[in-house]
């Protein structure tokens, strides 16, 4: 029985075949797709419950955003024109005076604002670290979406201790680890070498081993004292601090590495850990030293490279497939021209991102006995037609407005851009309402020329006691330097 036949489309499968079909059909029976095949006249009578003619259209995996923070949906535009440093201080207090400032409301309007954004991206997973993961798993989950959540673990960044923030990611990982139908599956999440402490480091190698089927997601080398703050925790580099905690294998995933070296490249291949690469929060805001992370290096040791929009709420983009193309513009100024073709960077969206979280065997292609996420994308318009080489027109031209419709196991959340599986209005209207209240607290200004911080004193008083635990730890140049 066929519940959902999609018929006459350009399918891209992203399959070990790199097959791509001209007039192509793609079955799904019970959320799995049955069948990837050119499309047979029968096709066009099918009685299948739900049915789609994609002539003209084209046929992708849902996209998946390797890296996302989601608690801050709703401060978009606040941030927009602030200097890097500036940045890193308004964050630093947003972080750890929100939860006791805003509350639930607040964060749950951001995730369902996030999940709304995400579909009309044609983005049908994420893997987020958040402080609020719950109601990520719990909007995640409602709106048929897909995603991967970490509790982000980080007691130099909220007010919360080590042991407090382990016990709640343990917490989270019984409740909403592989729940809703599979689509929400849990991740351990430590900041990174800048966030975290030594007691907060063990007790993540204690989480790793009780649960080694879940990915370890984390920043590294995003700072240029990195490996000072290695040895804050007793060790060289942060490669070793991974390595002392037996934390660094193919179930691992480390985001930026901007400052990371060739060797640091090697051992992450060598180790089968997988990058995650935003480019765009690093070249928008300048924050430290400008580098770039060690790409010709990562390719030449084979190590597996994806993307993910980080904090879009920072720079005002949701779009996944922008991103990618930062990602290409970035790097071949970097390091010279070609260094990824329009199919790497497809490839980098899809299957090398399910790849990265271990979901290549369920998502990431089009394929029989995978489960069917898909977008199908209206190319059939004079902004793309006449092209060649559509890999190029998907990863330089389509944009969101180019997202038709979106299936994830099969389930159709949006067709024909009508959104089936959220109430937008009302999501909206939340919105609205939480992101109001979030300045009436917290004394941002804002118009519709721009916007303008609270008063720093503010932020002094709040920011003393995380400070000085972090000075404790690192010395107080470090913590300079760091923000
Ligand atoms: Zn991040």
């Amino acid at each position: 029985m066929t519940d959902l036949l999609i018929h006459d489309g350009i399918v891209v499968t992203v399959d070990h075949e790199n097959r791509l079909l001209k007039n192509g059909s793609v079955r799904v029976s019970d959320g799995t797709i049955s069948s990837v095949e050119p499309t047979e006249p029968a096709d066009r009578r099918s009685t299948a419950e739900h049915v789609i003619d994609a002539s003209g259209k084209v046929v992708i995996p849902g996209l998946i955003d390797a890296h996302r923070h989601t608690d801050f949906t709703l401060v978009q535009g606040l941030f927009s024109e602030l200097a890097g440093d500036e940045l890193l201080k308004e964050a630093f207090a947003l972080y750890h005076t929100a939860e006791s400032t805003l509350g639930d409301d607040f964060f749950d309007a951001a995730w369902r604002l996030a999940c709304l954004r995400q579909l009309t991206h044609g983005v049908t997973t994420v893997n987020a670290m958040d402080f609020t993961p719950e109601l990520g798993a719990e909007a995640i989950g409602e709106t048929g979406l897909r995603g991967v959540i970490g509790p982000e673990l980080a007691d130099f960044l909220t007010p919360a201790s080590a042991a407090e923030q382990l016990a709640d990611a343990r917490r989270f990982i019984e409740t909403y680890h592989d729940t809703f139908e599979g689509r929400v599956t849990a991740s351990i999440a430590p900041g990174g070498e800048a966030g975290c402490s030594r007691t907060l480091w063990e007790g993540v190698a204690e989480l790793r081993a009780d649960y080694p089927d879940l990915r370890l997601h984390t920043h590294l080398y995003d700072s240029a004292v990195a490996n000072t703050m290695a040895a804050g925790s007793g060790t060289d580099d942060p490669l070793d601090l991974l390595d002392r905690y037996d934390l660094l294998d193919e179930r691992t995933l480390l985001t930026h590495l901007l400052h990371a070296g060739r060797d640091d490249a090697k051992r992450i291949a060598d180790a089968g850990a997988h990058v995650l690469h935003c480019p765009t929060v690093y070249s928008y805001f300048q924050a430290g030293t400008q580098t770039w992370f060690p790409l010709p290096a990562l390719q030449e040791f084979g190590a597996n490279v994806v993307i993910g929009l980080d904090d879009p709420f920072w720079f005002d983009s949701w779009d996944l497939i922008q991103e990618s193309k930062h990602a290409r513009l970035l790097a071949n100024f970097e390091y010279g021209a070609q260094q990824w073709s329009s199919y790497d960077l497809l490839k980098m969206l899809t299957i090398d991102a399910a790849r990265a979280l271990g979901l290549d065997g369920k998502i990431g292609s089009l394929e029989p006995g995978k489960r069917a996420d898909l977008v199908v994308i209206d190319v059939n318009t004079p902004r793309h037609q006449p092209y060649s080489n559509l890999p190029s027109v998907l990863m330089n031209t389509v944009t969101a407005g180019d997202v038709e419709t979106v299936v994830v196991e099969g389930d159709i959340l949006m067709e024909d851009q009508s959104i089936e599986s959220m109430d937008v209005e009302s999501v909206q209207a939340a919105a609205i309402r939480e992101r109001e209240r979030f300045q009436r607290r917290t004394g941002w200004e804002t118009s519709l020329a721009g916007s303008t911080p609270p008063d720093r004193s503010i932020l002094r008083r709040v920011s003393g006691r995380l400070l000085l635990r972090a000075i404790k730890q690192y010395g107080r140049g470090v913590v300079n330097q760091h923000l």
